[in-house]
């Protein structure tokens, strides 16, 4: 469907992309909120097909059964075991092709939505009305990660965080299929040294400004 066709319908998607804890999750709820959008957190598909791996199914089985019941809970989701795992389902054709229906559905839906991922901008929704790529240093990403896992209550340390992120960076953005990687026409924002404010605002203005509001 063309981009004409889709603004008929009254449907306006934000793509934001980016490497994890780069600041995607808390930006996309903020221009969600401020512009009264639908959210998909995507990374939760393949978290959630994750932990169906973990718990012993097939990956692409699971990929294709994916019940919204699956992502009712994503706190328990949002775990470095299962982004470990979800990163790894990911790097599978037949997974990634399975959900590929849903998030356009979702992105398409009237009133707007705002999806964030890996592969938004350059594969889901290559006609996104706005694409954002949200990036930072490895070792703020790690920080900001420590910080979180911390207050959650998991124990553990900044080396390890660190090669988390840099392990998961190396098989998201190196992956055949839909590697994470910023869209030609996408917008970057690198949060290393903002304020969650200061990036929120950037979020929003790119929005706006599209929108002629
Ligand atoms: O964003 P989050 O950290 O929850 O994503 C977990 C994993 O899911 C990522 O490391 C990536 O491998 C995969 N993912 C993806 N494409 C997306 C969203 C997430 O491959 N659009």
């Amino acid at each position: 469907m063309g981009a004409e066709s889709k603004s008929q319908q009254g449907g306006f998607t934000v793509a934001i992309d980016g490497p994890a804890a780069a600041g995607k999750g808390t930006i996309s709820r903020a221009v969600a909120a401020h512009f009264g959008f639908a959210h998909l957190d995507t990374g939760l598909l393949y978290r959630a097909v994750g932990r169906r791996v973990l718990a012993g199914a097939d990956p692409v089985a699971a990929a294709q059964s994916l019940d919204p019941a699956d992502l009712a809970a994503p706190d328990l989701l949002r775990t470095a075991e299962i982004a470990e795992a979800a990163s790894k389902v990911a790097v599978i054709p037949e997974v990634r092709a399975a959900l590929v229906d849903f998030q356009r559905a979702f992105a398409r839906r009237a009133g707007g939505a705002v999806l964030d991922g890996r592969d938004i901008g350059t594969v889901i929704c290559p006609e996104a009305e706005v694409k954002l790529f949200v990036t930072a240093s490895p070792e703020v990403r790690a920080e900001r990660r420590l910080k979180e896992l911390r207050e959650k209550g998991f124990e553990t340390d900044f080396d390890t965080v660190l090669a988390d992120v840099r392990a998961r960076d190396a098989r998201d953005g190196g992956r055949a299929t839909a590697p994470m990687v910023q869209a030609a026409d996408a917008l970057a924002l690198d949060t290393s040294a903002m304020g969650v404010d200061d990036a929120v605002a950037a979020a929003i203005a790119a929005v706006a400004a599209r929108r002629g509001t």
